[in-house]
């Protein structure tokens, strides 16, 4: 028997509990994990209160993310032992997730733990690290270097913030951190923040090109922030677009893609490959301080992810979120 977090529904509503498990309710998959920790991201959190359709089908237990140690597989890639790590591909949302002692997947989704990390560790950064981690490769890769200015980080005390300001600090960036939650500016300093911005200068309507200020962006807010971050990045500039914290619409102008030559660069965690996942997680292990990152991270046993889901999404949460299984 191992304990789970399980999701479920009758006719009407959803509800969702700590429960004991017998290993042959997992579904099928190809490798057995047994897990150590898992995290609580802002999907997590939509799927725990049923606030949005994230679960697609039920009985589930929740968690995009774990880590932990193969018990069992009958996959070429991985043999009992191996210290493993998983973001996505579904899981929590169509395949029973990491909120539990025991996983069984598909070999296919897993990578393998940096020898740096603890699995603590890893699930301290989670899929929000590792989507922010995404972000600074997808910035890199379209050409935004250090020395053309400052790069702004929008959600900055959320889970993918907090993590982008960190690498892209250490990356040698001059970062600007946009919170609504200015009260955390030492918080964000700490992280590698040379500047903190009230979140209520970028999320109104502005206008389609504004004074040229960003190098690059990484932006984990959609809606009008995006588009005001759009207006403000300098000419040749990129913004890695990654989040909906205030929303998924994007009333936007081409102006800045236009008449600056600004990219918007999409990024996705859930389905990404794998050579992308191990960059990603290369230099989450490579470049983040352990000390950052127990700055960024709370923990809460499995008993307490119901209570934590509500507190997430009221904003009430600073960092990342580690769930002790066990
Ligand atoms: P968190 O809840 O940890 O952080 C979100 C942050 O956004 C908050 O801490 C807050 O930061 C800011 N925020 C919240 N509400 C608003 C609002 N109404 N207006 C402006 N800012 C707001 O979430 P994560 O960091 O884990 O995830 C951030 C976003 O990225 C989410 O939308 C998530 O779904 C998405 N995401 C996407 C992924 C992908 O694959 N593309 C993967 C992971 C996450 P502050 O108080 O500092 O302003």
């Amino acid at each position: 028997m191992f304990s789970a977090l399980l999701i479920t529904k009758d006719q009407t509503e959803q509800s969702v509990s700590v429960t004991e498990l017998a290993e042959d309710a997992l579904p099928a998959g190809n490798v057995g994990v047994a897990v150590e920790y898992s995290t609580l991201n802002y999907k997590d959190a939509l799927a725990i209160t049923g606030r949005s359709p994230i679960v697609r089908s039920f009985p589930m237990v929740p968690g995009i993310d774990l880590a932990g140690v193969v018990t069992d597989s009958s996959h070429s890639a991985w043999k009992p032992g191996d210290r493993v790590v998983l973001n996505g591909w579904g899981v929590g949302e169509r395949h029973w997730g990491g909120l539990a002692q025991r996983a069984r997947l598909d070999g296919d989704w897993l990578i393998p733990l940096p020898a740096e990390l603890t699995t603590r560790q890893a699930m301290a950064l989670g899929t929000a690290g590792y989507t922010a981690s995404l972000c600074v490769e997808a910035l890199l890769a379209s050409g935004v270097r250090p020395d053309q200015g400052e790069v702004l980080v929008t959600g900055a005390t959320g889970g993918v913030g907090s993590v982008a300001v960190a690498l892209l600090a250490r990356a040698g960036y001059t970062v600007a951190a946009s919170t609504g939650t200015t009260a955390e500016a030492e918080y964000l300093q700490g992280l590698g923040a040379t500047s903190v911005l009230d979140r209520a200068e970028l999320s109104g309507p502005g206008k389609p090109l504004q004074k040229e200020r960003w190098a690059g962006v990484v932006d984990s807010v959609g809606s009008h922030t995006l588009v005001n971050a759009c207006a403000q990045t300098r000419y040749g500039g990129a913004v890695a677009a990654c989040g909906l914290a205030q929303g998924m619409d994007l009333p936007a102008t081409v102006a800045p893609f236009i008449l600056r030559g600004v990219s918007l660069l999409g990024v996705d965690s859930v389905m990404a490959p794998l050579d992308r996942r191990r960059a990603a997680w290369d230099r989450l292990s490579r470049d983040l301080d352990p000390a950052a990152i127990e700055v960024i991270a709370s923990e809460i046993p499995l008993s307490d992810a119901i209570a934590t889901a509500g507190s997430l999404l009221d904003g009430a949460i600073r960092g990342r979120v580690v769930v002790d299984v066990n």
